[in-house]
């Protein structure tokens, strides 16, 4: 790419709650992610004091190294509020106030019936030459100062919902045109397979920089964000779908989700599509799984109901597992969640049931680990029953666990392996498949 075009920018996170770590900069963050997949190239970033020597030296020194100036923060009505006087100081220009954003401020103090603090007209102050960007969401406007050698400075409120607005308004779209490349953004989800050995199995594709691939592990999956450009909108769409078919090849069945959707949305399709139901029995998730299914619309049409089944009597009286078996085999025990699931099924009238039990910790007896826990499917076929041993604070056991559950109700509904254990090649179907 031609360097000369690169659009490169620099962040300034202004106000000295960063610096004193009472603040996490999620702004810069957010601005680096969002201007790099629009083909910008963030060359630094930097948080400043509120103080005017600070912020106007900060300024110049980005000034000297980007094209492109974001900052964030230091925009309110008072006297730490710095950033549009370091600015004017920086570039040599004067401050002046702004007929419209004064009347502005003055119909909206009085619009809430409240007397307008004098403070308040410094939101209403401008650098010469620069543009006002309104702010719907807060009182402090924006800015957008360019220079006459194409340099632009962009002025953004400190409060993130505020921030977001006014960027998505006004600072990305002049990024994709001036960055001068179409970019396609994928959003790809695993599951039953842990970050580092995604990052093993993927490297050599993450090691190109365009398309960039790259793992973000979540709490209870992993989800990989490919980003591809290319002047050619159709050029950056077909690079982006070649890495996608070599990471679908190789991720097998614990790729679930080639568009970001999540495991209950695809779950819930994979059901609605075939015209079939589920139902649930649920011990020590206690109705996570239904839960979470319910939160994508048109759950209603494929689940059918769930038990929330602690007792061994209610075990018993809901679903028909006999308190002998519970005594045999233990409540945390395979027979015990295949039974549990063949319950489900039959009581509740579902193609398919999922059943949980387990330890979600920290008590268990004394010859039974904390975080075991079964996960049966019944089905017409039958019933097939996964044990996983999973470690951590029992509310993360209980979202393991749920999802594990998601995961095997979508594999036996689309035919794919059914992991019986927690090991990662089973999950990424390379086992041999295991027998009912
Ligand atoms: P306001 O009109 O609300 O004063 P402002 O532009 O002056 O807006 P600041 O006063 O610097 O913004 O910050 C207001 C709030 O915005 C902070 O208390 C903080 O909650 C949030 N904020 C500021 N900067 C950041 C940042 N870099 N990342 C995340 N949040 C931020």
């Amino acid at each position: 790419m031609d360097e000369a075009r690169v659009l490169r920018v620099y962040l300034l996170s202004i106000g000295s709650e960063v610096l004193r770590g009472e603040l996490v900069d999620t702004n810069a963050a957010e601005l680096a992610r969002e201007l790099t997949l629009r083909g910008a190239q963030v060359v630094g970033h930097r948080a400043v004091a509120d103080q005017l020597e600070e912020v106007e030296a900060a300024f110049r020194d980005a000034l000297a190294r980007a094209r492109w100036v974001v900052a964030t923060g230091g925009l309110g009505p008072t006297l730490d509020d710095l950033t549009r006087e370091g600015l004017a100081r920086a570039v040599g220009r004067k401050l002046r106030t702004d007929p419209q954003a004064a009347q502005a401020l003055r119909d909206r103090y009085l619009r809430e019936g409240r007397p307008m603090p004098q403070e308040t007209l410094r939101q209403a102050q401008v650098v010469e030459g620069a543009d006002l960007l309104p702010n719907e969401e807060g009182t402090a406007p924006g800015m957008r100062l360019a220079l006459a050698d194409g340099r632009q400075v962009f002025l953004l409120p400190g409060p993130p919902r505020e921030m977001r607005a006014m960027a998505e308004r006004e600072l990305y779209p002049q990024a994709e045109r001036e960055a001068g490349k179409a970019v396609v953004v994928r959003t790809l989800r695993v599951t039953g397979v842990g970050e580092s050995l995604v990052d093993e199995i993927l490297a050599d594709l993450m090691g190109d920089t365009n398309p960039v691939l790259r793992p973000y592990a979540q709490e209870v999956e992993v989800r990989l964000t490919l980003v591809s450009s290319h002047p050619d909108p159709d050029k950056a769409k077909e690079k982006a779908q070649a890495v996608v078919a070599e990471v679908a090849r190789r991720l097998g069945p614990a790729l679930y989700s080639l568009d970001g959707r999540s495991l209950e949305e695809t779950v819930v399709e994979a059901l609605e599509e075939r015209h079939l139901t589920l139902a649930t029995a649920e011990s020590l998730t206690a109705g996570l799984v239904s839960a979470r299914l319910a939160q994508v619309p048109g759950a209603s049409r494929v689940l059918v109901g769930g038990a929330v089944v602690y007792h061994e009597r209610v075990k018993e009286d809901l679903l028909g597992v006999p308190l002998a078996l519970q005594g045999q085999a233990g409540v945390v025990s395979r027979e015990v969640a295949a039974a549990m699931a063949q319950g489900a099924r039959e009581r509740l009238g579902a193609d398919y049931a999922v059943a949980l039990t387990g330890w979600a910790g920290p008590d268990h007896p004394p010859q039974e680990p904390a975080g075991l826990v079964y996960v049966a499917v019944a089905d017409a076929h039958g019933v097939r029953v996964a044990r996983r041993q999973f470690t951590g604070p029992r509310n993360h056991v209980r979202l393991l666990a749920s999802q594990t559950a998601l995961d095997l109700v979508r594999r036996t509904v689309l035919g794919l392996p059914f992991p019986v254990t927690g090991d990662p090649r089973e999950a990424l179907g390379s086992a041999p498949e295991v027998a009912r």
